[in-house]
């Protein structure tokens, strides 16, 4: 009998252990995805995961047919679905790999015992992270809330190589519905806002090997130094790819065996966040809504929709800030350095609540993240597990001077600023009526002027924070 393989976030072929597990049975695979959009305190995808998946998809189709197996597409909900699959195919198995998301394990959950029930072979497998959060533990049997104790703990465990893509599947040749993947609607029409991110990215299986080969040959070497630079492609761009299942960390890991030193020391660990950040996710379901540290369930966050709508579209009159929003906007992706930058802004300068710029990012983000977007949005806000302390406030002058300092960062997403000497690129409201008239530059006509006084912010946020502060 056939075996159903169902793809959720991991849209690949190679180091697929569900695939690579009904491969080797010689029996006949049906790929499956289903759009499972309600139920189950799922949260729907934001418009540029959507945008992604879509042309993820195209790619996991061709890369299907090219070993002989079709992808089936169903709409509704996981149980159901499989269930009917099961019905009009006959299949004896329905193997998957984990996913992390509170609503994906109470799902899975769900499906394994359904299936067992009815005396079906349900299995399924790792890939999406290195180590399952479940496993892991302090020795009193919590969870870990800080990094570094975290990271040293996974450095006991091995990692397993990667699993080759079957070099043939016996495709299902029998009747099952399928939905055209156009009929999902992933893609934006009216208006339609995607060019930025076509221009930049390539979704799908092979597009990230090839940056990750790229990464290796290319970025590794000073990655320590390099990573913090947003005006350089300093960084591995594999975010993305790693969000949808396109590659996995074990071929990352592979991929960087070899590597000893600094540079792959540090882009380990950052792997380790990525990980440390679904173990907390594992053990606070509620990470996008519920501050982790409980007092700043207090905190009095400012309703201020005017100043939010100026961070959203770039135009707070901080240059970093707005190059930062901006190239999200235009390529739904942003420099980490700027997250931190930008996302410190809306909280501490602006005192609006983190929940709503972790909307924002989930939305506009390609590498929208269940565990990473939420961790990092506390960390950052101070509510968090290991997180910033409360006095670390960015500025986002400094910090633009120190990270960019020829603004060429800014000179690329702030065209208007792109004539200002590098001396007034990141504080052109303290440029002299002189220069900006050399540079044909009007302040607050062609640019604003600071929506907010970062230095009155400052002590602003430093008196709240004082307030919520524990112990
Ligand atoms: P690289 O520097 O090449 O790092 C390699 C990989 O390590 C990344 O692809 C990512 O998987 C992981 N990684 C790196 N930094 C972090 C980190 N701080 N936390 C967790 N994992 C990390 N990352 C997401 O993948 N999705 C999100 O939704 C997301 N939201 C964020 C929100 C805020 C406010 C901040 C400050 C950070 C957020 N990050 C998120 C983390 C980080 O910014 C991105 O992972 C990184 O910029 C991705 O680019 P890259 O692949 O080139 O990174």
């Amino acid at each position: 009998s056939p075996i159903i393989v169902l793809f959720r976030d991991d849209l690949r072929v190679a180091d697929n252990g569900a695939l690579a597990a009904a491969g080797a049975t010689g029996r006949p695979v049906v790929p499956l995805f289903i759009l499972d959009e309600g139920g189950n305190d799922a949260r729907p995808l934001g418009a540029a995961s959507r945008w992604w998946l879509h042309h993820s998809l195209a790619a996991l189709e061709r890369s299907l047919e090219m070993l002989g197996g079709r992808l089936f597409l169903r709409r509704g909900e996981t149980q159901k679905i499989v269930a009917e699959a099961v019905k009009e195919t006959g299949a004896g198995a329905v193997f998957w790999n984990r996913r992390y998301s509170p609503a994906g394990i109470a799902a899975d959950k769900a499906l394994k015992s359904g299936l067992r029930a009815q005396g079906l072979e349900a299995k399924s497998h790792d890939g999406f992270l290195l180590h399952e959060p479940s496993r892991i533990a302090t020795q009193s049997g919590d969870f870990y809330k800080v990094f570094t104790p975290f990271y040293r703990r996974l450095a006991e465990d091995d990692v397993r190589d990667p699993i080759d893509a079957p070099a043939s599947l016996a495709g299902w040749k029998g009747k099952l519905a399928s939905d055209r993947l156009d009929a999902f609607e992933f893609l934006p029409t009216h208006p339609d806002w995607s060019s930025g991110l076509a221009q930049r990215w390539q979704p799908g299986e092979q597009g990230a090997r090839e940056r990750l080969a790229r990464f290796v040959e290319d970025g590794l070497d000073n990655y320590a130094e390099n990573r913090d630079l947003p005006g350089i492609d300093g960084t591995s761009g594999l975010s993305p790819h790693l969000a949808h299942g396109e590659i996995t960390p074990f071929q990352i890991m592979a991929a960087l065996r070899r590597r000893r030193g600094k540079d792959a020391e540090t882009f380990r660990k950052e792997l380790g966040w990525r990980e440390f950040s679904y173990h907390l996710l594992f053990n606070r379901p509620r990470l996008h809504r519920e501050n982790f540290r409980p007092a700043f369930e207090a905190f009095e966050w400012q309703e201020a929709p005017a100043a939010l709508k100026a961070w959203q579209r770039g135009l707070t009159g901080y240059p970093i800030v707005d190059a930062g929003m901006r190239e999200l906007w235009r390529t739904g992706w942003m420099h980490n350095r700027v997250r931190m930058i930008a996302a410190s802004f809306l909280v501490k300068d602006l005192l609006i609540d983190w929940r709503t710029g972790e909307d924002w990012f989930w939305d506009t983000l390609v590498d929208a993240d269940a565990a990473s977007n939420p961790a990092s949005w506390q960390w950052v806000a101070g509510s968090g597990a290991d997180a910033a302390p409360y006095f670390r406030i960015f500025n986002p002058v400094l910090q633009g001077e120190k990270f960019d300092p020829q603004g060429s960062y800014i000179r690329r997403y702030v065209p208007e600023l792109a004539k200002l000497p590098d001396r007034y690129i990141h504080r052109p409201f303290e440029a002299p009526a002189a220069v900006l008239r050399d540079c044909g530059f009007s302040l607050g006509k062609d640019y604003p002027s600071p929506i907010v006084d970062h230095a009155m912010a400052r002590d602003r946020a430093l008196e709240m924070y004082r307030g919520t502060r524990e112990g």
